[in-house]
This record gives structure tokens, C-alpha cells and sequence, in this order.
């Protein structure tokens, strides 16, 4: 009797025990696929089966709600070659059920037999494509590859904000294919927008006195690569520091483009050099003809950057200390906001200059401003087409199911098209997305600074790509758990550069060497 409960038990847990680890089997499967998936999107059921084969044979649908051209449907045959070496017929064709969703959005079902793409446009069609890349492996087996295969799976995915940018500092040791490698997998990673800041060495011919050289970042690198980020569909947005950062360097590294070589231009600058000297007319013709030059190379894109963070030493010399400081600095933004206004081109600037540090409502978060500067109501008087990035990278709102970010809020309540930047932190820079999509903010920009390789590199990309389109947050955080997404964070690093050509070591990964990072902080 008790020998007989026993067995019974026995076969009971058995199956039990088989029945839990066919289901952690068939989670850990899908918990594969979706970790190759940067960002992850809203919707991607895998559903099991043989996997579909894109061969020359297979059989692939394109529906979109607008027409394509035949540019656009080209294009998009050309890209099943180079992803995939395969040239499959494409049937194309317009559907109705996408006619409310959003420009970019789409759906991909591929079945065993079929892959079919639905969009609203040609731009969620690449959408499409990239996340298919991403999902595809090459056929087991045989000694080379001989065909890509895709799991049987149903996705669906749109963006939860119109900007999605990227934030890369060039500094004088910095490589064009670096830079080329960044921008390539901010489109592969579904960002439209990448802001280019140079640490003091761009590569001016008009003044180049003000810039140490790159020997490895040209002005035809720069205009190229701003082509290649076109075609890919990223905007490249120049950005000139005009006021603080003048040095053209991190603060960290106490070097001066301008001055450390051509110190007779020390009046162009506040005595510390640190930020330019705005009572100095010099000094605002040095600044336009740089950046007019700048924005000219970058293919005259409808945005300009022009930095204003950090101004530390702001009016510290004899003159500037003796003018009105609001009235300084609002007609030195505003003379640049002009500029760029006449040619369509709206600037954007980063808001700690206008937030005093000491005001209570700002405890916590980013503010340079100083309360005898008299700058925090210079905001009221200028114009809304000013896009004001908000950088706040440590900040976590109590509130996690409705997160509000403070200068954020202020900023966009007051009327400005505001960018929420973030950088490092995975909890701040998922609960920002929330923020930003939950409250129809412009949209979020992820900024690298001197973390642009490495660990940070991944980090940056992964987290601020998952808060733009809205998915589930990579869980970096989590140790090994997250070793996975990040060897496929490398594999897709890996697809891009092999797309430019890569045929050098130091072209390779996240670090130009093996074991030592090319700049220590
Ligand atoms: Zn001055």
C-alpha cells in the first residue's frame, strides 16, 4: 500500500518535474531569440517549428498603407542582398491596416513557409528589416554560410517618441571608422538622430587656428559619413560649444585647443579660457564661422547644436563682469538662434545655464546657473523653437508608474520643444523614456562623453534605444543574465563594421585594443 503510494507519487512528480522544464525550455528558447532583439520590441511571440529559409526561392511580402517608389522597393531588394545574400521575390503591395499607426511603425509574421512585412511606410519596412537581421542565423551545418534562417515568430513594434538621438564626443584621438561604426549602429539600433560634438579637433579650414589636429578624422570623413547617416535615414547634427567648453576639451584633461598652441587669443576668452568671452565681437565671429562651415560640411541639417552647459567662469573678466549678464547671454544665444533661423534650422542647447543651482526645486538635479548672474528668468524671453536638451543623469523620480523628471517638466510647460538626455544609468534613463513618451515630451537623446567604449559603450546604446521605442529595458543590471544581450550587442557591433570593410584588429569591438582602453578617467 505505502510501496504503491510511493510509485504513484513518483510517476506524479515525474511528469510534473518533465512538465516544468518542457515549459522553462520552450521560455529559455524564446528568452534566446528575444535577447538577440536591441531594442526589444513591444510585441515578438516566437511560435515554434521549422524555421523559415530566406533563400532565392522563399516567398516574401511587402504591404505598406503609402505607396513605395520604385527607388524604395529597390532599395529594399538591395538590402535582403547585403544582409542576407539571398534574393528572394519580393511581392509588393498596399494594405489598409496600417493606415492608422504610426509612420515608422510595422509587423513582421514569418511562418515556416512565408515572411511578411507590414507598414505604414518605407521608413517601418527598414525597421523590419533591421529587427529581422537581428533574428536571423545562418543555417546549421556546413562549413560556411550557405543561407540565413528566421524562427517562425509574429512582432510588432512602433517608437514611443518622434526623437531619438544619440549624443557621440569626438575627441583628437578619435578614428573616422569609429565614428562611422557609432552612427551605423545608432540606425541599426532605430535612433534617427545622432548629434556630433567635437572635443577641439574639428577639422576647421576657415579657423583652424582654434582646433588641435585629428590625423585620422578629415572634413571628407565628416561629410561622408554624414551621407552614409542620411541613406541609413539619421539626421547628423553638428553641434559648436558657443559659450561654455570653449576649450574645445574635457575638463578632465585640462588641454586648450586655442590656446595651448595660439595663446595670443587669450581675449577671446574668459581669463580661465574655459568659456568664451561675450562681450568680445571677435569671439562671435570666430564662433559663426565655424559653425557655419560645420553645418555646411554636415549637408546644412535642420538642426545646430550649439552646446551652452557648464559655463563655470561666465563673465569673470574685466569686461563681462561689468555688463548686464542675462542681457550678455541672451544676445549671444539669440544672435545664433537667428542665424540659423534664416535658414530654417532650429538650434538646440543644453538648460543648466538657465536653472540656478541654489533653487530648491532643482535639488537633485542639473543646474550651473548662479543666483548673481542673474540668469533664471532669461528662459521667459527666449523664442520656443529652441530645442532645450535636459541632461540629468542621476536623477530618479519617486514615482515609477508616472515618473516626472522636474527641469524636464519646467522646460516643456514652459513651451520648449525639450530633449530628455540621458547617460550611464540603466533606472534613470528607462523611467526618462517613461517620462517622455507618458507626457509627449520632443523626445530623449542618450549621451557617451568620454564612456564611449566599452562597457559604457553597450550600456548607452542598449538602455536609450530600449526607452526610445518603449520595449521592455535590457536588465544590464542583472549580472549574468545579461551576458547574452550583450554578446549580441557585439555581434551586431560586428555586422555593422564588417558592412564598412573592417579588415583591421583595432576596427573590431567595443575597445581599439584588446585589454587597454585608449583613455583612463
Ligand atoms: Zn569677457
Amino acid at each position: 500500500m505505502i510501496e504503491g503510494f510511493f510509485k504513484r507519487m513518483s510517476v506524479f512528480l515525474f511528469v510534473l518535474c518533465g512538465l516544468a522544464s518542457f515549459l522553462s525550455g520552450a521560455e529559455a528558447i524564446d528568452n534566446i531569440l528575444a535577447d538577440k532583439l536591441i531594442p526589444l520590441p513591444k510585441k515578438a511571440v516566437f511560435n515554434g517549428g521549422e524555421w523559415f529559409k530566406l533563400s532565392d526561392s522563399a516567398q516574401v511580402g511587402v504591404k505598406t498603407f503609402l505607396n513605395l517608389s520604385e527607388e524604395d522597393k529597390s532599395r529594399i531588394g538591395d538590402i535582403f542582398e547585403s544582409y542576407w545574400d539571398a534574393e528572394p521575390g519580393i511581392e509588393f503591395s498596399t494594405c489598409e491596416d496600417m493606415k492608422d499607426a504610426d509612420e515608422e511603425a510595422y509587423k513582421v509574421s514569418v511562418s515556416e513557409k512565408a515572411l511578411e512585412i507590414s507598414a505604414k511606410s518605407h521608413a517601418g519596412v527598414l525597421h523590419a528589416l533591421k529587427t529581422l537581421r537581428q533574428l536571423a542565423e545562418p543555417m546549421r551545418g556546413t562549413l560556411k554560410t550557405e543561407a540565413y534562417i528566421i524562427p517562425q515568430c509574429a512582432i510588432e513594434d512602433s517608437p514611443s517618441m518622434k526623437f531619438r538621438g544619440m549624443h557621440i564626443t569626438i575627441m583628437p584621438e578619435t578614428k573616422s571608422f569609429e565614428v562611422e561604426k557609432k552612427v551605423r549602429l545608432a540606425a541599426y539600433y532605430k535612433f534617427n538622430y545622432v548629434v556630433l560634438e567635437f572635443w577641439g579637433c574639428y577639422p576647421s579650414k576657415v579657423r583652424p587656428e582654434f582646433n588641435f589636429e585629428n590625423p585620422d578624422l578629415s572634413r571628407s570623413d565628416i561629410k561622408r559619413i554624414a551621407g552614409v547617416a542620411k541613406e541609413l535615414g539619421v539626421c547628423l547634427i553638428p553641434q559648436m560649444t558657443v559659450f561654455g567648453h570653449a576649450s574645445g576639451s574635457m575638463f578632465r584633461s585640462g588641454k586648450h585647443s586655442a590656446l595651448d598652441l595660439n595663446p595670443e587669443f587669450a581675449p577671446l576668452f574668459e581669463p580661465t579660457g574655459w568659456t568664451w568671452c561675450l562681450s568680445n565681437p571677435h569671439a562671435k565671429e570666430a564662433i559663426k564661422d565655424m559653425a557655419l562651415e560645420m553645418w555646411e560640411l554636415f549637408g546644412k541639417p535642420e538642426y545646430f547644436h550649439i552646446g551652452c552647459d557648464e559655463a563655470y567662469d561666465f563673465a569673470t573678466c574685466s569686461e563681462c563682469a561689468k555688463a548686464d549678464k542675462k542681457e550678455l547671454l541672451k544676445n549671444h544665444i539669440m544672435y545664433f538662434r537667428d542665424l540659423f533661423a534664416k535658414a530654417g534650422v532650429k538650434v538646440m542647447m543644453w538648460h543648466d545655464m538657465l536653472l540656478e543651482k541654489e533653487d530648491p526645486r532643482w535639488k537633485g538635479m542639473t543646474a550651473s546657473a548662479k543666483p548673481e548672474q542673474g540668469l533664471k528668468d532669461l528662459y521667459k524671453e527666449l523664442p520656443k523653437d529652441i530645442v532645450v536638451c535636459c541632461w540629468e543623469y542621476a536623477y530618479l523620480p519617486k514615482d515609477e508608474n508616472a515618473p516626472v523628471f522636474p527641469t524636464g517638466k519646467f522646460f516643456a510647460d514652459a513651451g520648449f520643444n525639450t530633449l530628455m538626455c540621458s547617460w550611464t544609468s540603466a533606472k534613470n534613463t528607462d523611467l526618462m523614456g517613461k517620462f517622455v513618451s507618458g507626457n509627449s515630451l520632443y523626445g530623449m537623446m542618450g549621451t557617451m562623453w568620454y564612456n564611449d567604449f566599452g562597457e559604457p559603450f553597450q550600456k548607452i546604446y542598449m538602455q536609450t534605444a530600449a526607452a526610445a521605442w518603449g520595449g521592455k529595458p535590457p536588465r544590464l543590471e542583472e549580472g549574468q543574465k545579461s551576458f547574452l544581450r550583450r554578446l549580441n550587442f557585439d555581434r551586431h557591433l560586428r555586422q555593422v563594421s564588417i558592412d564598412m570593410g573592417m579588415d583591421k584588429m583595432e576596427q573590431s569591438g567595443r575597445t581599439e585594443n584588446q585589454s587597454v582602453p585608449r583613455f583612463l578617467y
